[in-house]
This record gives structure tokens, C-alpha cells and sequence, in this order.
């Protein structure tokens, strides 16, 4: 069985390795199919597919969308894309205008609490990239305001926290639509998180699925084993396809290493299971 690891971040959004170091890592850990998944950005993935051709591993364009649904953020990754899409990339702009917009409110917001330079500091650490919540996190961690990045998130870039600001991204439909307009495949990213009521879940997987979306992340570097067997369950309840994916940002993150994820539970049919290494990259619906 090939590994397939379908989820992961560079540096271009809030990873820490580069496109051809994280390929490299993931041949080094058995990966025979890897998807690169920055948060709203394509530019990582034309290095990615130079160096895993290079390492004879098969590389799938990915995108992971930041989603506004019912007052909370949701991610939809999208698989297969063709990041040269125009309706994708025009969606992707407005993403970015967002971000922008709200590192420099985040800026504001903890300058208000007596925290300076947070902006620039994040902007330092994002080197040029896109700035995500984790740049924030990773200076005020450096700065000694937090222990550590998990307590900054805690304790000032949650709903509820001082540098909070409410997300205004893209709708479901949207997200979806730009994935499909450039041939992807959406799967709803590490469902667990966003501890939902079975009410709320519920809505989620069945609006997810009148908008074309196809498979949840059954398997995810932030799923414990619970989470994978009752997110199987769903998949074949609402007749949704499975996804895997490590949710890899770096070797600094306490997370799941790249291609170290248990296998799919039995039940499900897997997003990849009608792949052909022929037709790489899966675009198409
Ligand atoms: P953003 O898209 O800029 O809002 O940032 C979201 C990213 O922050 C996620 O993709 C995670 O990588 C990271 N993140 C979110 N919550 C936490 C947390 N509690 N601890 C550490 N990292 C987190
Ligand atoms: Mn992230
Ligand atoms: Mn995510
Ligand atoms: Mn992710």
C-alpha cells in the first residue's frame, strides 16, 4: 500500500521547512504521495513538484481554504488543483487581503495591551509570506509575553482574547467553487477541531456536500484514535470519501511527522482509491 500524507505546510504559509526540504523529509519517512497544503497560497507548490520529481515521489497540488461558517473558521483543503486557475487565484487574492488587513488589526489590537512591535515581528517572521496567526504566536512566544505558542493562542489569539479577530473568509460555496473550478477535490480538514454539536456537524457535512465537496479527513495528524473511528463512521454515513493527512507544519511542532499516520480505518473508501499514478496530478472531478 502506498503512503499517502495529504496534508502538510512550507514556509510559504506558516510551515517552517521550505517546499524542497519538506518533500525531502517526506521520501526520507516512506511517503510515496504528498500533498502541499499552505492556509490560502499556491506559490509553494511549483518548487514542491521540481524536488519530488527529483526524489521520485508523486507530489499533489494542494490549497487549504480558511472558511467562514456560522460565525466560526472551518478548513477546506482542496486536492489536485491547478494553481494557475483564474477563479481560484482571484479567490485566493481576496484571502490574502484579508490576512493583511487583520495582522495589521492584530497589530493594533495588542499594541492596546501594552504589547509593541507585535507586527513587525510577526511580519520578520513570516519573512515575506503570507502572515498567518502562528507568526503572532511564534513572536510572542520569543518575546517572553507566553510559555510557548499553544499558550499564546490560549491566551491572546482565541475568540474571547485581547489580538482576537473575527475571521471573514470565504463562504463554503465559495471555497468549494474555486476548488472545483481548477479541478480539485474538497475534503473537510481535521474535523475534530471545531468541536461541533452533532446539530452543527451535522449541517456542516450536509452543506459541505450539496457544494460538491467530497471526502473529511478521517485520518489527521491532530485526530486522536477516537476521533478517526467516529469520523470513518460519518464518512460512510453521509457517503463521503476518506482523506489522511498529517497536518505537518515543521520539526519544531509538536505534531505527527510527515507519513507516520495510522492507516484508514476499513470502513471507508478512500479519496485516492480512484487515482491512477498515470493521471498525476488527481485533477479532475
Ligand atoms: P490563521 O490561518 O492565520 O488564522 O492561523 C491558523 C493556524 O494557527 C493553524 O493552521 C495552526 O497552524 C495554528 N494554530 C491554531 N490554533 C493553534 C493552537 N491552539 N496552538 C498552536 N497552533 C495553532
Ligand atoms: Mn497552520
Ligand atoms: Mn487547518
Ligand atoms: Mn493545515
Amino acid at each position: 500500500m502506498p503512503n499517502y500524507d495529504l496534508h502538510s505546510h512550507t514556509y510559504h504559509s506558516d510551515g517552517t521547512l521550505s517546499p524542497s526540504d519538506l518533500v525531502k523529509r517526506a521520501c526520507c519517512n516512506g511517503v510515496d504521495v504528498l500533498a502541499v497544503t499552505d492556509h490560502d497560497i499556491t506559490t509553494g507548490i511549483r518548487e514542491a513538484q521540481g524536488a519530488a520529481q527529483a526524489a521520485g515521489i508523486l507530489l499533489v497540488p494542494g490549497v487549504e481554504i480558511s472558511v467562514t461558517w456560522g460565525a466560526q473558521t472551518v478548513h477546506i483543503v482542496g486536492l489536485g488543483i491547478d494553481p494557475d486557475e483564474v477563479s481560484l487565484q482571484a479567490g485566493l487574492a481576496e484571502q490574502l487581503k484579508f490576512r493583511s488587513w487583520r495582522a495589521e488589526e492584530i497589530g493594533r489590537l495588542l499594541e492596546r495591551k501594552g504589547i509593541g512591535g507585535a507586527y513587525s515581528g510577526a511580519c520578520s517572521r513570516a519573512r515575506g509570506a503570507l502572515i498567518s496567526r502562528t507568526h503572532f504566536a511564534q513572536f510572542l512566544a520569543a518575546e517572553g509575553y507566553v510559555r510557548d505558542k499553544r499558550d499564546a493562542f490560549a491566551k491572546y489569539l482565541v475568540r474571547g482574547k485581547p489580538g482576537h479577530v473575527p475571521g471573514q473568509w470565504a463562504t463554503l460555496p465559495e471555497a468549494l467553487g474555486w476548488i472545483r473550478a481548477s479541478g480539485g477535490h474538497a475534503v473537510i480538514a481535521h474535523p475534530a477541531r471545531y468541536k461541533l454539536s452533532a446539530t452543527r456537524l451535522q449541517r456542516l457535512l450536509t452543506e459541505f456536500k450539496e457544494s460538491g465537496g467530497e471526502a473529511i479527513e478521517v485520518v489527521s495528524g491532530s485526530h486522536s484514535r477516537d476521533d478517526c473511528l467516529r469520523f470513518a463512521t460519518l464518512s460512510v454515513r453521509y457517503d463521503l470519501l476518506a482523506s489522511s493527512g498529517s497536518d505537518y507544519h515543521g520539526p519544531e511542532a509538536p505534531w505527527v511527522d510527515l507519513g507516520k499516520l495510522p492507516p484508514l480505518p476499513e470502513s471507508c473508501r478512500a479519496l485516492w482509491a480512484s487515482w491512477k499514478i498515470a493521471d498525476f496530478p488527481p485533477g479532475g472531478a
